[in-house]
């Protein structure tokens, strides 16, 4: 069964990203294909797949949102169904993924190597289990390192794509909003394991966009 929790668009809202998309097109980035809208309760955005179709849906509350911090989020979201913004990871990110894995990897097999000798009642006690421990949490730190800096990377470029095709601004109000609703555990996460970059550095990068028209197309 769907549990899909998100509702249709007004079409006031399904025009405006059709007035984006449309300027996208006119300067020579159409989205790979053509979304549905949806209202929910966070913005997102996902590529045609499985027959589905592209979808994007937009936090309900910006609805109650100044318009102009809407058509940013919507030029964002726009952003991740452009094949401009798909990447594949820098070598550091890819390993740093394979990196964390392979850590993982031996420390479960390190584990089991000691463990089965010894008994497996015999980790709760032992060394194996602190040292197995601290090679899982390391592996996980580094691989999430990987991921989430190609995921930073990807943010950013649909940012400069909101600003530079969609001619969008993310405004100081928005940043605020940003960080309002980031809540404090994404706050407190090193910025090396953010999915996002964060919101203050979002706007520089956005306003060093606009005042640079002549790097043109998101990278
Ligand atoms: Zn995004």
């Amino acid at each position: 069964m769907s549990r899909d929790r998100t509702t249709p668009a007004p079409a006031s809202l399904v025009r405006e990203v059709e007035e984006l998309i449309a300027r996208g097109e006119r300067l020579g980035y159409p989205v790979l294909s053509q979304p549905e809208i949806r209202l929910g309760t966070r913005s997102s955005a996902r590529s045609a797949r499985g027959g589905q179709p592209a979808r994007i849906t937009l936090d309900a509350r910006l609805l109650e949102r100044s318009a102009a911090d809407r058509h940013w989020v919507l030029g964002h979201e726009l952003g991740h169904l452009l094949p401009g913004t798909l990447r594949v990871g820098s070598v550091l990110q890819r390993a740093l993924l394979a990196g964390g894995l392979a850590i993982m990897a031996v420390t479960v097999l390190v584990v089991v190597l000691v463990a089965v000798p010894r008994g497996w009642a015999a980790i709760p006690d032992g060394p194996a289990w602190n040292w197995g421990l601290f090679g899982i949490v390391t592996g996980l730190v580094i691989g999430l390192a990987g991921l989430m800096g190609h995921s930073r990377d990807t943010e950013a470029a649909c940012d400069r794509a909101s600003a530079l095709i969609y001619g969008q601004t993310l405004s100081k109000e928005h940043v605020a909003y940003l960080l309002r609703h980031e809540g404090l555990l994404n706050r407190l996460t090193p910025t090396v394991l953010r999915s996002h970059p964060r919101p203050g550095w979002r706007r520089e990068q956005v306003l060093t966009a606009h005042g640079d028209p002549g790097t043109g197309a998101p990278v």
